[in-house]
């Protein structure tokens, strides 16, 4: 396993970071998950838009020129073999000589971090069945927008579901659906498919907007607007995106069957115009 740090490719087991580095100590830091199929990175200029969006939030300078980043992404699968995998990225404010949650107090250069993780094809056999998922309250920051690796929230959350034998927490604020753990959601009901609009309460998902697009460009009508948790609860159909489920059914919640409780019509058609674009 090939990482790269701060200019440097090594093995993923000696990329070591300073205990004072900001990312470690304060979650001061901003991230990317990239899949890649058969060696090509998906959406990667969408990535690197986020990414760049992320860095400008938190008020941190891009350590990377665009094209740096898609050099980078394109040698960490290139040194790691290809084939079916993800790119992590990370950007943190770097370590400085005290520990001080000023931000200026960082003066010196950022911790950029890169690496791969393999990534199992989706088994046919779970999307068949669909996966269950948990309604829960969503006690995550005011800044969901920003893709900030402090997460301890989702890292609760995510342990909560599993400890309910479910795949994902699906997090409602105020009466409203917000997205998943680490998900956003879709829901078909009353015959229409809508998706919580991007504010900053939720992650502006690539795997989202690559879904809407590809409902528009199919004439699948699809609304962005609010979805009450009745509605979210009586829904016919619920799906997940992300970069690593991909466009994933949820045929229960809280352990009531989501529907007929088997994936829907219209995630079939999704899910396969999302397959022919992440492999064409
Ligand atoms: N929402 C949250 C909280 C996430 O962590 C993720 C990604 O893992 C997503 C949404 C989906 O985003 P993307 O489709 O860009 O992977």
């Amino acid at each position: 396993d090939t990482a790269y740090l701060n200019g440097r490719f090594l093995p993923l087991a000696d990329a070591q970071v300073p205990v004072l580095d900001r990312g470690f100590l304060f979650g001061d830091a901003v991230y990317e998950v990239i899949p890649v199929y058969t060696g090509r990175a998906y959406a990667l200029a969408d990535h690197i838009h986020r990414l760049d969006r992320s860095l400008r939030s938190i008020g941190l300078a891009d350590p990377l020129a665009p094209d740096g980043w898609s050099d980078l992404v394109n040698d960490l699968i290139a040194r790691n073999g290809g084939g079916d995998m993800a790119v992590y990225l990370q950007v943190t404010r770097g370590a400085p000589s005290r520990r001080d949650h000023r931000p200026a107090s960082a003066t010196g250069p950022a911790t950029v971090v890169g690496f791969c993780q393999t990534r199992s094809p989706i088994a046919e056999s779970l999307l068949e069945q669909g996966i269950a998922a948990v309604v829960r309250d969503d006690t995550r920051w005011a800044r969901c927008d920003i893709k900030s690796t402090a997460l301890l929230a989702n890292v609760l959350l995510a342990g909560d579901a599993h400890a309910n034998d479910a795949n994902e927490a699906i997090l409602v604020r105020d009466g409203r659906l917000t997205e998943g753990a680490s998900s956003n959601v879709f829901v078909v009901s009353g015959g229409t498919l809508a998706t919580p609009p991007l504010e900053a309460a939720i992650l502006p998902g690539i795997t989202r907007a690559r879904v809407l697009s590809l409902a528009a460009a199919n004439d699948i009508p699809v609304a962005q607007r609010r979805v009450e948790t009745g509605e979210l609860r009586a829904a016919d159909e619920i799906w997940l995106t992300s970069s690593t489920r991909e466009i994933f059914p949820v045929t229960r919640l809280d352990g009531e069957p989501v529907g007929h409780g088997r994936p829907g019509a219209l995630w079939t058609r999704l899910r396969a115009l999302l397959q022919a674009d992440t492999h064409d």
